[in-house]
């Protein structure tokens, strides 16, 4: 099997960000890993470079951390791909298979939409998955749920709270959506056995290849810490929550998704302190 990080920031690109990106490459490799996707917080995100840059320019020093990360993953011949994470409102998503060329070519990107990014990456090739989206922080006021215009969700994000992790698991299982794991490293000291991500039979040979492989729905393994789950207690989900079907936003009574959770297995207080039959139960159905 073939490993893979999905979800990881440089200091170049990411305001958040502590580590250069050339510093990563050495690390996965020493880790087993067989690639990993640079996908810095983009033009609505927590994104380094000034906004105020002519847009080839942002282009230029967004991919920085991407292309340091490349250029030492080739001298130690380590797979270094390119992705993007971008924002709307704290919703986040993750895209991969567009490239420089997608963005100089797109010099409105400051101004697009949400369904502009999803319809433009398409038309470009490229997939989009949704980032952690039962992620609960006060920069967040509502959830955004997409079961139909992407390829699937970040059903584990390593950086994410064990909560929010299982009300997107119980969120993907519900409607059959295609989940990837990964770690959301925005320094080197988050890089642990706790990390989540994905695998496959065959190596990924470029962003292409793995956006080909996500819109024709070929799932990835993924790989996690059960750990990550030790301290459930039951899903509680705080934020309202708004669901696009049919082309339009509808709102969601958090009920409804509590049915998700229980037939997920994962709710109940009487499994409160039992996380392995929690998390025993929904990693049974993600094998399935
Ligand atoms: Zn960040
Ligand atoms: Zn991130």
């Amino acid at each position: 099997m073939y490993r893979y990080e999905t979800h990881l920031h440089t200091v170049e690109g990411s305001a958040c960000g502590f580590t250069p990106g050339a510093e990563y490459p050495a690390i996965y490799k020493e880790r087993g890993y067989d690639g990993i996707f640079i996908t810095d917080h983009f033009f609505h995100g927590n994104t380094r470079p000034s906004r105020e840059l002519p847009w080839p320019e942002y282009v230029d020093a967004y991919m920085k951390g991407y292309e340091e990360a490349k250029k030492a993953g080739d001298r130690i011949g380590f797979k270094v791909f390119f992705g993007i994470e971008e924002n709307f409102e704290g919703d986040e998503f993750l895209i991969y298979g567009v490239g420089r060329e997608f963005l100089l070519a797109h010099p409105t990107i400051p101004r697009w939409t949400r369904e502009e990014m999803i319809k433009w990456v398409h038309e470009a090739g490229g997939a989009v998955m949704q980032a952690h989206p039962f992620r609960d922080r006060d920069y967040i006021k509502k959830i955004h749920l997409y079961p139909e215009d992407i390829e699937g969700i970040e059903g584990i994000n390593t950086a994410n709270t064990a909560n929010d992790n299982l009300a997107a698991l119980c969120y993907a299982l519900h409607f059959g959506l295609m989940i990837q794991a990964g770690s959301d490293t925005h320094h080197t000291s988050m890089i642990s056995d706790m990390n989540g991500g994905i695998l496959y039979d065959t190596p990924i040979e470029s962003e292409t290849d793995f956006a080909n492989r996500l819109l024709k729905q070929e799932r990835p393994k993924i790989f996690f810490n059960e750990e990550l789950f030790k301290d459930m207690k039951g899903i509680n989900i705080k934020l309202p929550v708004e669901i696009r079907r049919n082309g339009r936003w509808e709102d969601m009574d958090v009920e409804e998704i509590m049915t998700w959770v229980r037939a997920a297995g994962a709710a109940g207080n009487d499994k409160a302190g039992q996380p392995e039959g929690i998390v025993g139960e929904i990693v049974a159905k993600l094998k399935a």
